[in-house]
């Protein structure tokens, strides 16, 4: 399957060819031609799959080629629903690349900065926002936002925007949309609620569900180890350093937790940020664009921070500590080995912990082995061994190499076992 045979016009086959991407991901194929069509959606696909091309390529054809009337002024035309400002931000981006051929105004809107430059952007005239519903609510309360010429309404992530309570928020925006729209419902999971919200929501949708949560996320390798809480983080400091890991993503449970291990990964010689939400829109801006261009090695995040960022090639996850909702670690683990690529996840399992990790395993319906703790960093480096959860060498582009041009052979523990056997 190719592009070219989804029904795309030229302009946006145009946008796609410029990002090389070899061909349409499940979701894509599965879901633009229905959606070209008209027809309301109820996708199961979790970030990493492609899904928001899925839904901006077909929504800007739409909008495009007057199948839902034309440019409105300062009235909408579509509207995208997401639950941070990171995703919303994310989605606008996704909207100015593949759209760049065409003539349409998007704007992102978001709590957590000023409401001026937003208002400002709607005035000029605006066909497709996407926004947090808080902040859209403001702006419709203060008539910035005229949201009856509503045609298509996406509605991304949208068991997050519940997990986080915005099941009113969103009720009260539908109340100021039309009743006769094209509704694209994508969520992650199925849950009770998600189906109580899609009932109500959808007009005979089709169901287009690609990936199972459960089976996500196949390139990533996982493993974890069993260690004291206490000493969680010289392990973090070890792996990272006797990896090479150039970058990763280290999950924390809480703000607090998140800001102290990025203060003493820092202390340690190790370049690391926290982001989560207490953090402010332009702290958390910089730390994500610097983890982005490679210039942060870590970045250490609480689950809400992390949700939807859409980093690429992401070679490493740890769960310093495991989440206390299983689906979480599949959002987690979902920011490695995205697109094809390989990845691997190390979750650090304390003794209060060993019961999360049954659940997740559980959630999974397959085993995350566990390995062997390295020696401490504290012995000699001669004799500490580096780590490696993957049963698939991988290969750092950034690892150097001896001056005779080798590779370094990495020794896993499997292979010290083996070794001593
Ligand atoms: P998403 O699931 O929308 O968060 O997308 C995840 C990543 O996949 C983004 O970085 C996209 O640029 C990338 N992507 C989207 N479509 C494709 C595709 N057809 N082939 C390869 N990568 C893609």
């Amino acid at each position: 399957m190719s592009f070219s045979q989804l029904g795309l016009r030229a302009e946006l086959l145009s946008a796609v060819t410029a990002q090389r991407y070899p061909s349409p991901t499940p979701i894509q194929a599965r879901a633009i031609p229905i959606i070209l069509k008209g027809r309301d959606v109820l996708a199961g696909a979790q970030t990493g799959t492609g899904k928001t091309a899925a839904f901006t390529l077909p929504m800007l054809q739409l909008l495009s080629n007057g199948s839902v009337g034309a440019f409105n002024g300062n009235s909408p035309r579509a509207l995208v629903l997401a639950p941070t400002r990171e995703l919303a931000a994310q989605v606008e981006s996704a909207i100015v690349t593949y759209g760049k051929h065409l003539r349409l105004r998007s704007t992102a809107i978001f709590g957590g900065v000023g409401i001026n430059p937003q208002k400002s952007a709607l005035q000029r005239g605006i066909d497709i926002v996407v926004a947090t519903p808080g902040r859209l609510l403001d702006l419709v309360g203060q008539r910035s936002i005229d949201l009856s010429a509503i045609k298509i309404l996406v509605l991304d992530e949208a068991d997050r925007m519940l997990d986080m309570g915005f099941i009113h928020d969103i009720r009260k925006v539908l109340g100021f949309l039309p009743k006769h729209r094209q509704n694209l419902l994508f969520s992650a999971t199925y849950t009770r609620d998600i189906k109580r919200l899609a009932d109500s929501l959808l007009n005979k949708p089709a169901m287009v569900e690609v990936e199972r949560r459960t089976v996500a996320a196949q390139t990533v390798n996982q493993c974890a180890y069993r260690v004291d809480k206490s000493a969680k983080r010289d392990l973090l400091i070890q792996l990272i350093n006797e990896g090479r890991w150039h970058q990763v993503l280290v999950f924390t449970r809480t703000k607090h937790g998140a800001n102290r291990l990025a203060e003493q990964l820092v202390r340690r010689g190790i370049d690391a940020t926290a982001i989560h939400g207490n953090k402010s829109q332009a702290a958390r801006t910089r730390a994500l664009a610097g983890f982005k261009k490679g210039s942060l090695r870590v970045l250490v995040a609480t689950d809400i921070a992390a949700r939807g960022l859409d980093i690429d090639r992401l070679p490493h996850v740890v769960n310093y500590e495991l989440p206390n909702v299983p689906e979480d670690y599949v959002h987690r683990i979902g920011r490695t080995g995205r697109a094809g690529e390989e990845g691997e996840a190390v979750s650090l399992v304390g003794a209060d912990e060993v019961r999360l990790l049954k659940d997740i395993q559980r959630l999974l319906r397959k085993e995350i082995p566990l390995q062997a703790l390295p020696e401490l960093v504290s012995q000699p480096t001669d004799k500490a061994e580096k780590s490696e959860c993957t049963t698939r060498k991988r290969r750092s582009p950034r690892r150097k190499r001896p001056a005779n041009g080798s590779t370094p052979r990495r020794e896993s523990h499997r292979d010290k076992a083996a070794r001593h056997a």
